[in-house]
């Protein structure tokens, strides 16, 4: 839970009471706001805030656009409460006042008298969920973003396709979903034990239920980042079009994790026309500037072998394969940026020199962000080793369950980059090992999003580093509240 930028507490309290508590709200947008902290607490307290007037309001919800972006303030006496913001500043200071109702006695619902103000250190504050490995409900998926926002984050970075499936609708590639959405069955334990489920699992979100979630998640000041994977996880698009691969197949949907050697041949021109048109597709679907073109883990096997990828690296004069895989990211980069895009890849793709505007994600530890910073790029900063919250929090055997306390996020808060704010401690820095590799020893996926204090807030910290006080330890049923809440308003 990230801690706000200032907090001032003082002795007292402001109480509302029953059905005579009132509202105020000076915009369209502050009225949004209003209406659903009045859902909130009818929710949780069966408290019915009713609209009032300027005068007689005890909960004042003022638009004001001099506030820093995405910044609001919350200032509590003993007599009102009033939140200050535009747009996500008055939706997250919004959050900010869920949190502090939380107390409720027979008086009313007891909120501290407090000041805080607020604005994000970050402009790109983001989780990333793989639905490519897994298919997860529309439902699922907005409870998700329920989360986020609720968290102050501000991007849904949507793995969509994968080795193992391939989830979105591409209406001038049909197989894309009718063959790449499905696979056979899945890894079972931890990879290395070579075990199989025998049931199949598939999936994929239709055009209209993607403009519905980026339309949900637009509401909650979130914007969704689709990642189309390229030139490698590519199995299911491959198993779809066999054509597109270097071999020409047969392939067949992963049912595997781990890194796989068939990719997307570079030396065909179809492989581009292909990309091109399912990104045609894709980007009326999603307004955001940036769309991820993965680019990570893309063996050079098959490139190395096909006479259409080596024709190419004659042709073009390039030194390797490397320098190939450049070529492709380039070629997409190109294509994307003539259409007001800018791309974001994982920081494989700055091996064979960097695509002129990329903004690199550097998953692999730190080094690759800090080279492309070094190179003037935008970085996004996701080390595996502290912030991948679906890694083993102890060693497998130990049947951990995965919670708040993200061991490795805390030691990287420790690091230079970001002074030490924890307290808290754990012992445990074992290696990290992939969550996808053994799912049937972790809980069911949705009750990780709403256990206690959710998964993504466990970077909460991380991502407001120098900030420590105040309201960081919250109720642990806070999350689930959240989503309670707006489960009941659906
Ligand atoms: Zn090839």
């Amino acid at each position: 839970m990230p801690a706000p930028a200032s907090i001032e507490e003082k002795t007292g309290t402001l109480t509302l009471q029953g059905t005579s508590a009132r509202y105020f709200a000076n915009s369209e947008t502050a009225e949004r706001m209003a209406k659903l902290y009045a859902a909130y607490l009818d929710a949780n307290f069966g408290l019915k805030l009713q609209k009032g007037t300027m005068q007689d309001a005890q909960v004042i919800f003022s638009d004001d656009d001099h506030l820093p972006k995405e910044g609001y303030q919350l200032t509590i006496t003993n007599r009102k409460a009033v939140l200050q913001g535009h747009e996500a500043g008055l939706f997250y200071g919004l959050q900010t006042l869920q949190q502090v109702s939380r107390n409720k006695t027979k008086l009313g619902l007891v909120l501290p008298m407090v000041t805080i103000k607020d604005e994000p250190r970050f402009g790109y504050r983001g989780v990333m969920l793989d639905v490519g490995r897994y298919y997860l409900p529309v439902t699922y998926i907005k409870q998700y973003i329920d989360v986020i926002a609720s968290l102050k984050l501000n991007r849904f970075h949507w793995h969509l396709t994968e080795d193992q499936g391939w989830r979105i609708e591409i209406k001038k590639y049909p197989r894309l979903t009718t063959v790449g959405s499905q696979r056979k069955e899945t890894n079972k334990g931890h990879l290395s034990e070579n075990k199989f489920d025998g049931k199949p699992h598939g999936g994929f979100y239709t055009q209209e239920e993607v403009k519905d979630i980026v339309a949900y998640a637009a509401e909650r000041f979130v914007t969704v980042v689709p990642e189309i994977e390229m030139p490698g996880h590519a199995t299911a698009a491959l198993a779809s079009y066999p054509q597109l691969g270097c071999t020409g197949g047969p392939y067949e949907v992963s049912t595997k994790w781990g890194v796989h050697k068939e990719v997307f041949c570079a030396g065909n021109d179809e492989t581009f026309t292909f990309l091109e048109d399912v990104l045609t597709e894709i980007l009326p679907l999603f307004p955001s500037q940036y769309i991820h073109i993965g680019g990570d883990e893309c063996p050079k096997d098959r490139w190395k072998q096909c006479p259409k990828c080596q024709a190419r690296i004659k042709a073009l004069g390039l030194k390797d394969e490397h320098e190939l895989q450049s070529y492709f990211i380039g070629r997409i980069e190109k294509f994307l940026n003539a259409k007001g895009r800018k791309i974001i890849g994982w920081d494989e793709i700055l091996e064979g020199g960097l695509a002129p505007d990329a903004t690199v994600m550097s998953w692999r530890g730190e080094a690759g962000g800090k080279e492309a910073a070094r190179q003037r790029h935008d970085v996004i900063m996701t080390p595996n080793t502290y912030l991948y919250l679906d890694y083993y929090q102890g060693a497998p055997s130990s049947n951990h369950s995965p919670s708040a306390d993200t061991c490795r996020w805390t030691k990287y808060t420790n690091t230079n980059h970001c002074p030490k704010t924890s307290r808290r401690k754990n012992k445990n820095t074992s290696s990290a090992y992939r969550a996808t590799c053994g799912p049937s020893i972790f809980p069911p996926a949705p009750f990780r999003i709403t256990s206690p204090s959710p998964r993504p807030g466990a970077g909460g910290n991380h991502m407001e580093p120098e900030r420590e006080k105040g309201l960081r330890r919250l109720p642990q049923a806070y999350a689930r509240r959240i989503v309670r809440s707006r489960k009941t308003r659906r």
